[in-house]
């Protein structure tokens, strides 16, 4: 067999990542088990790399001959996967994942990073109309008519360094909220990552209200957070004072043209305990004639991050958004419910978290050694499927 392989990843996250105990032992919950936990935690990754990540899809390919060629021992149902994934502990993935960003620290990934960030964002995902679960939240229209029940959840990624790393998840129900959940969040991954993995946290707007500030300070982090019409104060002061004025820089950004404005001299709002505020402006001009303003509070003093190097900062929260949600959703089953339960579709979250991670190191680093070229994410799924010898291929399209 030559090129890459799911055996070969295999072998990758469970030597070159330190996730062989991982997957021995994932967090099993399940009383008197019969299938062995790593046949199941094993088939729900290497299932999401193969983006076949329905549980019957599951069940379909570990009753194929491609069986071996998966590295998964045994065969089961999807009833079996359902029944494994409701019982099985989150605290065991998130700790592999963040185990497994660390080894990539260890391994140089991040060596030519100034500022390794952290990014969080919510998404809602799992659109269902069965009977709701303690984490749904109901879908109305206008009149209040139900139509149905969606999920949310919070997503912390490494950003910033070329690599785009999902780190941890936190859901949250109808009676809770993003910028709570956002909190727990990074207290629970800081607390696991290192106080000093990153130096600062680039989040939307949602997340610029004073509890989540304070969190964040507290944790040593920084924060880069939109700056919107939730605080019309703020956002009304910057818009007065950078009306009047020029840009205070302009600069070619790829084919586009950027002009900045940036003070830091804001009054905080009346609950947060900041001395001062910056806030950052910038107006980006396409070649098509397109403008898009944005403006982004911060806490960063100048010295430490100038204007140029804070809006790059700022642009770091696109990845969760392209690389997190987008690429979640529409590659690796984040908006399917394969199991209508608060903890199978928490565990199915973290798996594809930990799915990304394994595949980014995997394509980016480690087959990119050397002078290998970069293969995209379509080409290694299709060797994948390749060399697994079966008769048919996915929909990919
Ligand atoms: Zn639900």
């Amino acid at each position: 067999m030559s090129g890459p392989s799911a055996l070969k990843i295999l072998r990758y996250a469970s030597h070159c990542l330190g996730l062989k105990s991982y997957l021995q032992h994932p967090g099993d919950g399940r009383i008197r088990p019969r299938i062995p936990a790593q046949a199941l935690v094993w088939s729900l990754l290497i299932a999401h790399l193969l983006r076949a990540w329905s549980f019957l899809r599951v069940e379909w390919l570990v009753h194929s001959p491609a069986r071996p060629g998966l590295g998964v021992g045994a065969a089961f149902g999807d009833d079996a996967l359902a029944y494994f994934t409701e019982r099985l502990e989150a605290e065991s993935t998130r700790a592999a994942l963040s185990s497994a960003i660390h080894q990539a620290k260890r391994n140089k990934v991040f060596d030519h990073t100034r500022f390794i960030g952290l990014a969080l964002d919510g998404t809602g995902a799992g659109y269902t109309q069965k009977k709701p679960c303690r984490l749904c939240h109901p879908v109305t229209d206008g009149q209040g008519t139900l139509h149905g029940h969606l999920h949310h959840f919070a997503l912390l990624a490494v950003v910033g360094t070329g690599i785009t790393l999902p780190l941890d998840v936190e859901p949250y129900g109808a009676k809770d909220s993003e910028y709570a959940a956002g909190q727990r969040l990074l207290r629970r991954a800081t607390a696991r990552i290192g106080r000093r993995f990153a130096p600062y946290v680039v989040a939307d707007g949602a997340f610029a209200t004073a509890p989540f500030l304070h969190t964040a300070g507290q944790l040593g982090l920084r924060v880069v957070a939109r700056l919107k019409g939730n605080l019309p104060e703020l956002s009304q002061a910057a818009a007065r004072l950078f009306d009047g004025q020029p840009p205070h820089s302009v600069f070619p950004y790829g084919a586009d043209r950027v002009e900045l404005w940036d003070a830091d001299d804001f009054p905080p709002w009346a609950t947060l305990r900041w001395e001062r505020v910056r806030v950052l402006r910038y107006r980006q001009h396409k070649p098509d004639g397109t403008v898009i303003q944005a403006e982004w509070l911060t806490d960063f003093p100048r010295r430490q991050v100038g204007s140029f190097n804070l809006f790059r900062l700022a642009k770091n929260r696109w990845e969760i958004e392209n690389q997190g949600f987008n690429d979640g959703k529409n590659r690796y089953g984040m908006e399917h419910i394969c199991h209508h339960h608060p903890n199978s579709m928490l565990l199915n979250w973290l798996l594809i978290a930990l799915a990304l991670v394994i595949e980014r190191l995997y394509r980016l680093c480690y087959l990119h050694r050397g002078t290998h070229p970069v293969r995209s994410a379509i080409d290694l799924v299709n060797l994948l499927w390749l060399n697994l010898r079966l008769p048919c291929a996915p929909d990919t399209s």
